[in-house]
């Protein structure tokens, strides 16, 4: 789908409200980087700003409503941030789970620390002499971070990663986001995957929302066309072709949608 065919959110407000209203209970999961707090230069300094934060924790609060965050962060990571009592978390693309009072990650998940281990140590040593390039360590995961990059030198970053992540073991997995890139083990693991994980605990005809602004958040699109529930998918900013049913033109618009929904229950 094209950028141009995904509707605002806005043009549909009245027919949305009305579903929110309507639904029996709700499961509103959403992204962090970028879609609840602003994108930065230096990602360990991302932050959800107080206009974020205050209709979030209204809405956790409210009964029939269950709020849920996922992210590629580290759960621990993403936990402190976020810092909300009481709502989910699913860190690392969902490959560590907290819901409730567990939290989960898979068994043959965790058995990829030491090589990811190995990855980062390497890289770091190979990467150390390009200015604004960053590793940062996951756990089950880790990610290069480019953004302060500049651009003649981020070819280098890729060749370097290509070069040094097979040698190690050729079975990781590399793949590009907004100015980064990230590491995984092949673990068919991936944000589709933690949502299908929270909407397992859904009650019956609960409405799930979900909104994100990656290319790692079109999995989560993609799981709720396939959920076999009502569902409203919002891809935020300009990503030209997403599987989202509708679109909020910038981060600075999600604590107006969180407002809103807050309103409608
Ligand atoms: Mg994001």
């Amino acid at each position: 789908m094209q950028a141009t065919e995904t509707p605002l959110l806005w043009r549909d407000r009245d027919a949305i409200a009305e579903r929110l209203r309507s639904a029996p209970s709700i499961v509103l999961a959403v992204d962090f980087d970028g879609t609840l707090a602003p994108i930065v230069a230096k990602p360990d300094e991302a932050s959800m700003p107080r206009t974020v934060r205050e209709p979030l924790v209204q809405l956790s609060g409210k009964e029939g409503l269950t709020v849920a965050i996922v992210s590629g962060r580290a759960l621990d990571d993403l936990r402190e941030r976020v810092g909300i009592e009481g709502i989910g978390y699913a860190g690392n693309h969902g490959l560590e789970l907290a819901l409730g009072n567990d939290r989960t990650v898979p068994a043959q998940a965790s058995e990829w620390r030491d090589v990811i281990d190995a990855t980062v140590s390497a890289l770091r040593t190979r990467l150390a002499d390009v200015e604004g390039c960053s590793i940062e360590s996951k756990g089950l995961t880790a990610t290069v971070h480019v953004r302060r990059v500049a651009d003649e030198e981020r070819r280098t970053v890729q060749e370097v990663l290509y070069e040094t992540v097979p040698a190690i073991d050729d079975r990781l997995e590399i793949s590009a986001g907004k100015a980064i890139w990230e590491l995984r083990p092949p673990i068919d693991w991936d944000k589709g995957s933690a949502i299908t994980a929270i909407l397992d605990r859904a009650n019956d005809g609960a409405f799930a929302i979900y909104l994100g602004d990656d290319v790692t958040d079109e999995d989560a699109f993609a799981a709720l066309n396939e959920a076999d529930m009502e569902s409203l998918s919002v891809v935020v900013g300009n990503r030209p072709a997403t599987a989202a049913d509708y679109r909020l033109t910038a981060q600075d618009a999600v604590p107006d949608f969180l407002r809103f929904l807050a309103q409608q229950r």
